[in-house]
């Protein structure tokens, strides 16, 4: 197959090394810093192109897919990374647009950070539109697997709930443990393991975590307010009561 990936940071370069190396495709970049061979500036180059990954900043992804529009046709597929399905749900294009994630990720961002084993073992969510010809699916999960990924196929709004939850909201958690530590300076000299394992997810890339907070609010403000009555609820003022609670919370723990 001919595929192709633009903006070639973290994920699109992971994906772009992967396919290289497997040497089962004819591969093509578009980007704008990385000079590499098969990699260009030049959109046209993606004509043709049997499937397109679009891997670029959730902020500038809608520019992207519309450019698009006038440079692929019907035949070819086309998907996204983005950390948020819905907000690109909404549109339809020429070409078949099957909205995807792939939940593997770091904390580092662009070319220099992507390696071909990323997606390896890692859940791939898929959001399929209503016309979406499940060959098509097919289709891309074939590509999919082969870089290591596992697809779950999902709505965009029970994904953005979903990510919310085990991503975002975690994320904002983590951000504001590290912020209660500001001026203690004997908790920092502390902290240790098990404080950087709990706040590993607050030095995400920041681009992507503004677009994920300011993309995914709502949902994100619904996690925040769960988490504050589950921890309000362990306290009690019987002391008794409130040990078999917490006792109790963490031995009914999901997993
Ligand atoms: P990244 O490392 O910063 O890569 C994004 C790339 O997009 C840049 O390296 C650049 O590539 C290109 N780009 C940036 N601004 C652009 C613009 N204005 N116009 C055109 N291209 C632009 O970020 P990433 O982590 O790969 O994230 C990319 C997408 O993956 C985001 O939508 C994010 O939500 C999603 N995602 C991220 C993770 C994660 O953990 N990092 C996980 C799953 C999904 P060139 O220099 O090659 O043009």
């Amino acid at each position: 197959m001919n595929i192709g990936v633009v903006g070639l940071g973290l994920i699109g370069g992971s994906i772009f090394k992967n396919l290289l190396e497997g040497k089962k495709h004819s591969v093509v970049g578009i980007s704008r810093s990385v000079n590499e061979f098969n990699v260009s500036k030049d959109y046209n180059n993606l004509k043709g192109c049997d499937i397109v990954f679009v891997c670029t900043p959730m902020n500038v992804t809608l520019e992207i897919l519309d450019k698009l529009n006038d440079i692929l046709d019907e035949k070819t597929i086309v998907t996204d990374v983005c950390s948020l399905k819905e907000f690109v749900s909404k549109k339809s294009y020429n070409y078949k647009f099957i909205p995807s994630h792939p939940m593997a990720g770091t904390e580092h961002q662009g070319w220099e950070y992507a390696f071909p084993d990323l997606f390896e073992g890692a859940t791939w969510a898929v959001t399929p539109k209503n016309d979406t010809d499940m060959k098509d699916f097919e289709v891309l999960k074939t590509v999919i697997e082969e870089l290591g990924a596992n697809t779950i196929l999902t709505t965009p709004q029970e994904h953005d709930k979903a990510v919310a939850l085990i991503s975002h909201a975690p994320m904002l958690v983590a951000q504001a443990l590290c912020k209660n530590i500001e001026d203690n300076e004997l908790a920092q000299k502390l902290a240790a393991s098990g404080f950087r394992d709990t706040t590993r997810l607050a030095m995400s890339n920041v681009e992507m975590a503004n677009d994920m907070v300011v993309m995914n609010r709502e949902n994100i403000k619904d996690v925040v307010r769960i988490l504050n009555a589950n921890i309000d609820n362990l306290f009690d003022s019987d002391y008794k009561e409130e040990a078999k609670k917490i006792k109790s919370f963490r031995e009914n723990l999901y997993g």
